[in-house]
């Protein structure tokens, strides 16, 4: 498994790229399904272990394509079963992927950026800047490592560790589709979740070509609270972001947003911005999940305690907002939300672009 940048990888590919590629080396398209059945669904990546795929198409693969996944450094087990796992890449870059168990269920939480450049405040991803995208086969790569680790697939995939998927849309979208097709993981449109930070425009563009189910970092109530944590909210302002949700969701009745909302203590944490919240999602099919912060090194947020995380939920569930407290999981390998690092070379520079005035930090946009 070698990386070369000017060959084609086959972990990239969806089916109609493999059958294409197929053709165009001379066989019928049907070996380009077996050929994505035999790395996706069986796990093979070695050309003469697939054993339906004729011998001199083995051979003109060998010549052309190469097969390269990221790579498993390291496995951090955590004591409740969540397992981290982090991955190097072809250039050395290191990403995280969690995979966390629940009775029937996994679910594996995959990255989509090497880095991430949207500098929420509370977020340790945040911290440690942005490097690139990853491609489809990084992606899907880490879906695949899971599978394999597992024995099967995992029931669900959320798009919620390193990066912002809607920033990487294409190979985010195509990595999706690949998690869904029946001739690799089967997974359902309602168990594969992207979560973003609200890019507006491409909420619109995913509803035209994906059905994945939607979770937003919504995290404040209104504007001035939320420009502050989450920055991209002075591009897209919540009076462009919720009719983009609501648009998301629009042609499925029983569809609903999912709202992720993680609980600063004395920040964002009280019974008024509660009710905010409830006049804010007021006719949007919702669902919110109340995070409690996970901290890190090197900021000042506290986490809400648990009453008041149960008097915020108790407020909207009374408003008719289904709101479920999500447990925290894998922390203590700094697996839980918002802790995932992978070793990233910051490409921004971006401690040169922010101005601390008074005090408050002045990120541009
Ligand atoms: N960029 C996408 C995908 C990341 S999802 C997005 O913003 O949605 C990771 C989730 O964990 C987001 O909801 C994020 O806001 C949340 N999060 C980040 N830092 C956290 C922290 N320290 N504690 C709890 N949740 C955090």
């Amino acid at each position: 498994m070698i990386a070369n940048e000017t060959r084609t990888n086959l972990l990239d590919l969806d089916l109609a790229d493999c059958e294409a590629l197929v053709v165009d080396l001379g066989f019928k398209a049907f070996h380009g399904r077996n050929l994505f059945k035999w790395i996706h669904k069986h796990g093979v990546t070695d050309y003469d272990a697939m054993t339906d795929v004729p011998k001199r198409l083995r051979e003109a693969l060998r010549g052309t394509v190469d097969i390269y996944l990221p790579r498993i450094i390291a496995d951090h087990p955590s004591e409740d079963g969540t397992t981290k796992w982090v991955m190097e890449l072809a250039d050395g870059q290191r990403i995280e992927t969690v995979f966390i168990p629940e009775g029937k269920r996994s679910t594996i939480c995959v990255s989509s950026q090497v880095g991430c450049a949207l500098e929420c405040a509370f977020c340790a991803t945040a911290r440690q800047g942005f490097n690139r995208n990853l491609s489809v086969a990084e992606i899907v790569g880490q879906v695949w490592h899971a599978a394999r680790q597992l024995g099967t697939a995992p029931t669900n995939v959320v798009m919620m560790g390193m990066g912002e998927p809607l920033a990487n849309f294409e190979a985010a979208v195509k990595a999706m589709d690949i998690m869904q097709d029946d001739l690799a993981y089967m997974l359902a449109k309602q168990r594969v979740t992207l979560s973003t930070s609200g890019i507006v425009p491409n909420i619109y563009r995913l509803r035209e070509v994906s059905d994945v189910s939607l979770a937003v970092s919504l995290h404040a109530p209104n504007d001035e609270l939320r420009d502050q944590l989450v920055p991209i909210n002075r591009k897209y302002p919540l009076s462009e972001l919720i009719p983009a949700c609501k648009a998301y969701i629009a042609n499925d009745k029983r569809r609903k947003v999912t709202w992720e909302y993680v609980m600063l203590d004395g920040v964002n944490d009280s019974i008024a911005h509660a009710k905010q919240l409830i006049r804010l999602l007021e006719g949007v099919p919702s669902k919110l999940n109340l995070i409690p912060f996970n901290p890190f090194a090197g900021n000042d947020f506290g986490t809400s305690t648990p009453e008041r995380i149960e008097a915020f939920r108790v407020r909207l569930t009374r408003a008719g907002i289904f709101a479920m407290t999500r447990k925290t999981r894998g922390d203590e390998i700094s697996a839980a939300c918002g802790q995932l690092v992978g070793r990233v070379e910051d490409r921004t520079r971006r401690l040169g672009r922010i101005r601390v005035e008074d005090g408050r930090m002045e990120i541009p946009r």
